[in-house]
């Protein structure tokens, strides 16, 4: 079988790049080793994770009702699990068989296999699908890499008990443990943390950095923290590595070296949640001219192409950050190359989100980045406790930010702390996009009262006009 394109990897990324590449008239394969399309983010990352953030969410919502409204309700939530999974799952199967339909309707052909490079233009097919040729094979004249990234596992941590998990089996929810340890205090584990604390089980979180969210601006993370803090029970200990783990009695055994924690402890279920890494081994690379760099990801320029001149790679397998709107962007720009347009990617303004309460997000430079490189900025904060919103809806921990290039005036970084702010960051990643200057944002007249206008009031502390009622 031949086919013009060929995509390896369902996910955010390759289904974005395949459909957009038969929009642009070309014809399309998707090679993906499971029955759905997807990818991780589908069906073990983003949608499921925030369908249960959002559970966890409503809980706390309704506690900080009675702890400051006196409107209680009577006694604790009692959770059904096996609804919540249900419910969760129902979203995943919501998704992922609208993505058939759009497949097919732009008659993109799907072949249920996993490919490995044969050469530059051949990839085999392994599995028993009716969709895979006799021949097990396709051969292409381009191919997008796709196929993303899965969870970091040491062998010292990998003991072949269900009672260690990863993201996968902690979304799996299988049961509402007691106890639970969280190794890595990075988005993916301080996520699980508060879905799990909401749902009633005692979390205790470690890392071996000396902060949460490690590389993240620490004004944005101090509000964050003291939430898990409370959330978790003061159970959450920095600079602490775990040493060992082992099964014993139904239970984990976990050994802690660090000067905050140390000894041992047992636990009900312990979360794997160390950072993920990108899929190139075992794909037959070697059979052609792609080059993966020391971390594992795949060398590409800013259109997508790799050194092989048939291949070209997108998503997680091309590099950080590990999101899935960069896949899905990157998805963008190889359909549009392999269509022949001039199409790149300036990754300048890419929005990052951690889901938590309060919510964190940033585009563009963050201050940390702008401190490590010698950046010079202006950094323009306003706090929540100004905003007339965040005092009705009780949020008032929550911080924005601008950072400014004093020369141009242009704003080059956001960042946001407080409930909402995976959705206010997206008016920021405009603005840095389209190289704004400071007075654009505060001539745009936001809406009131509303967190938005957080935006347009940091912009104001730039010129000293800000209104501060604090
Ligand atoms: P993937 O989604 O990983 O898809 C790769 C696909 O390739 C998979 O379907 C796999 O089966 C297939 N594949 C691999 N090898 C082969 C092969 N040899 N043959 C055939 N098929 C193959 N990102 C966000 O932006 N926002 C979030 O809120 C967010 N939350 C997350 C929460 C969790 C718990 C996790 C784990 C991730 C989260 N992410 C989030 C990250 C996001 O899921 C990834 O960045 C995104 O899925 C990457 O897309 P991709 O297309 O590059 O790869």
């Amino acid at each position: 079988m031949h086919s013009s394109v060929v995509v390896l990897g369902g996910g955010p990324g390759g289904y974005a790049a395949a459909f957009l590449a038969a929009d642009e008239g070309l014809e399309v394969t998707i090679v993906e080793a499971e029955p759905r399309l997807g990818g991780t983010c589908l069906l073990r990352g983003c949608i499921p994770s925030k369908a249960l953030l959002h559970v966890a969410k409503v809980i706390h919502e309704v506690e900080d009702l009675r702890a400051h409204w006196g409107v209680e309700y009577a006694g604790k939530p009692n959770i059904d699990i096996d609804k919540v999974r249900a419910q969760k799952d129902q979203v995943i199967k919501n998704l992922t068989g609208g993505l058939g339909n759009l497949a097919k309707r732009r008659k993109v052909n799907v072949i249920q296999a996993r490919g490995t490079f044969v050469n530059s233009t051949t990839i085999s097919l392994e599995g028993d699908h009716k969709s895979i040729p006799d021949d097990k094979q396709i051969t292409f004249d381009h191919c997008i890499l796709a196929t993303g990234s899965v969870p970091a596992m040491p062998p010292a941590f990998d003991i072949g008990s269900d009672r260690v998990m990863d993201s996968t089996g902690a979304l799996n929810l299988v049961d509402i443990p007691d106890t639970m340890l969280i190794v890595g205090g990075g988005y993916i584990g301080l996520e699980m943390a508060s879905v799990y604390a909401n749902l009633g089980s005692q979390i205790t979180v470690v890392e071996l950095a000396p902060s949460l969210l490690p590389g993240a601006d620490p004004d944005l993370v101090k509000p964050l923290a003291k939430r898990i803090k409370k959330l978790c029970e003061d159970r959450v200990f920095t600079n602490t590595k775990v040493g060992s783990l082992a099964e014993v009695n139904h239970q984990i055994e976990v050994t802690f070296e660090g000067p905050e924690h140390y000894g041992h402890e047992r636990y009900d279920r312990v979360l794997v949640s160390i950072g993920r890494r990108p899929v190139t081994r075992g794909l037959g690379l070697e059979n052609t001219a792609v080059k993966v760099n020391e971390r594992g990801f795949v060398e590409c320029d800013d259109q997508q192409r790799t050194s092989d001149p048939h291949i070209m790679a997108i998503g997680d397998v091309a590099g950080d950050p590990m999101l899935a709107h960069k896949a899905t962007h990157e998805g963008r720009v190889a359909a549009e190359v392999l269509a022949g347009k001039s199409s790149n990617f300036d990754k300048k303004a890419i929005p990052a989100v951690v889901f938590t309460d309060p919510e964190i997000a940033w585009a563009g430079i963050t201050e940390t980045e702008a401190k490590r490189d010698g950046v010079n900025v202006s950094v323009e904060s306003y706090p929540w406790a100004a905003s007339g919103r965040a005092q009705a809806l009780g949020i008032t921990e929550g911080l924005t930010k601008w950072l400014v290039d004093p020369e141009s005036g242009r704003v080059v970084g956001c960042g946001i702390v407080g409930s909402g702010a995976g959705e206010l960051i997206a008016e920021a990643a405009l603005a840095i996009e389209m190289g704004c200057e400071v007075h654009d944002i505060t001539d745009t007249v936001h809406p009131h009262p509303t967190l938005s206008e957080t935006l347009m009031n940091a912009g104001e502390v730039h010129f000293g006009t800000a209104t501060e009622i604090f």
